[in-house]
């Protein structure tokens, strides 16, 4: 079965609308064992709108279709499609019925235009559409269906839910894709790359993928099956080549989120932990606190932006701060230890660092970040060098914080 979404609007060749609608439903097909094969997008123009359906036709045999089917004179996919399958338009009593009662329901007076969302191509099979006034359509041809449904997000995702998702599930029989997301940090896409060693190895089983992101490179498996068993089995015997050598690197699978994974053994083991922050302005606390339940570990966090609050909320000695600068190892320490006996916590972290992009010098260049550490046994530093810009540094630095805890909770 090979997929094809199209989605039509100018909005969305300019910018002005994110195609959402393509991305949720690659990733709703992709749950339900179907890969999504090609995205067009292509603007509200007859001609345009024609040479994608061409297109489609020629190499997918089904194509999905999103926007444009408005009462207003900038909507013209269903009079595109109509002309395509040289179809001629016919009134939907059903259509205009829930077009009437819609309308009466919002007490507001109906139009020509709303009347004319009634007339459907003649070949075309009608899906009823709940949440909107225009209804989706569906054209058969040669093998290949075409699913043509409104642009507005909530009423294409009834429609695809409702119709669509299931029909295809039927049409793509027992054939299943599994896939799974891997959660790494801490270590460059390359080195991951060289570590995991025999790829084609595993690559026999699924299809291995690095995804980098500011806090880290996921990994994803994906593989196909015939059967529900054979995918899950492919899927367990590449996650086991892939884990081999680099186990260590792996903080979770599924859901990527350093401070989910820190959160939960904190809060299993009933311990506290308190932030001083300077380079991260709160970003850290910020994604502790995002967690449900934060409370039961998360007692406070200080923003120590100015070298008088790293004195006066920490105590961190000014002769340190004169001795060795604002970002340094020492700096970072004296933070992270200020900090925990402040609040009396079990842990303390501390970010101290150059964000940039001004501020930086040769001896400290833009993105050198240290981390402090701290609990009752030992106080330490870590460096970093981030060469990302300033959201990436602090986003970075934050998930150094939380990998160095992840490391020192073991
Ligand atoms: P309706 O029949 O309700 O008028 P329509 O099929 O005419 O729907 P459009 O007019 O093309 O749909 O789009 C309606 C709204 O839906 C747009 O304002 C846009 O914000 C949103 N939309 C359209 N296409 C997409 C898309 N691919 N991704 C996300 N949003 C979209
Ligand atoms: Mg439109």
């Amino acid at each position: 079965m090979n997929t094809e979404i199209i989605s039509v609007g100018d909005e969305l060749l300019i910018g002005q609308t994110i195609n959402t609608n393509a991305s949720w439903m690659g990733e709703q097909l992709l749950n339900a064992g179907i890969r999504v094969d090609w995205v067009t997008t292509v603007g509200d123009n007859a001609g345009h709108i024609e040479t994608a359906l061409k297109i489609a036709e020629s190499r997918a045999n089904v194509v999905l279709i999103t926007g444009g089917l408005g009462p207003t004179h900038d909507d013209i996919t269903k009079k595109v499609i109509s002309r395509y399958f040289d179809s001629k338009m016919v009134l939907n009593r059903k259509v205009l019925e829930n077009i009437k009662a819609r309308f009466k329901k919002r007490g507001i007076l109906m139009s020509q235009v709303n009347r004319d969302q009634a007339l459907v191509p003649e070949k075309a099979k009608v899906i009823f559409n709940d949440n909107g006034t225009a209804p989706g359509l569906i054209f058969d041809r040669n093998g290949v269906t075409f699913y043509v449904m409104p642009g507005v997000p909530m009423e294409m995702k009834a429609i695809m839910k409702r119709f669509v998702i299931p029909q295809l599930r039927e049409k793509r029989g027992e054939r299943t894709i599994l896939f799974q997301i891997y959660c790494t940090t801490g270590i460059a896409e390359s080195t991951l790359f060289q570590k995991i060693g025999d790829i084609a190895e595993i690559e026999k089983y699924a299809r291995l993928a690095f995804l980098p992101s500011p806090s880290g490179v996921k990994m994803r498996l994906m593989t196909e099956g015939q059967t529900q068993k054979a995918a899950q089995d492919a899927l367990k015997q590449a996650e086991i080549l892939l884990r081999k050598n680099i186990e260590s690197y792996i903080y979770a699978s599924g859901k990527c989120s350093l401070e989910q994974v820190v959160a939960n053994i904190l809060t299993q083991r009933g311990k506290t932990l308190a932030v001083a922050e300077s380079c991260t302005g709160g970003l850290l606390a910020n994604n502790l606190t995002n967690i449900s339940g934060s409370s039961k570990f998360f007692d406070r966090g200080i923003i120590s932006y100015s070298n008088q609050a790293k004195m006066q909320a920490l105590g961190v000695p000014e002769t340190l701060i004169a001795e060795h600068g604002a970002v340094s190892a020492q700096v970072a320490q004296a933070m992270a230890e200020g900090v925990r006996n402040t609040a009396g916590t079990d842990y303390g972290l501390s970010t101290t660092g150059i964000a940039g992009p001004t501020g930086g010098t040769p001896e400290k260049p833009v993105g050198l970040v240290f981390i402090g550490y701290s609990d009752a046994n030992e106080t330490l530093a870590k460096r970093f060098n981030f060469l990302s810009d300033r959201m990436g540094n602090k986003e970075r630095s934050v998930a150094a914080a939380l990998n160095l805890l992840r490391e020192k909770l073991g």
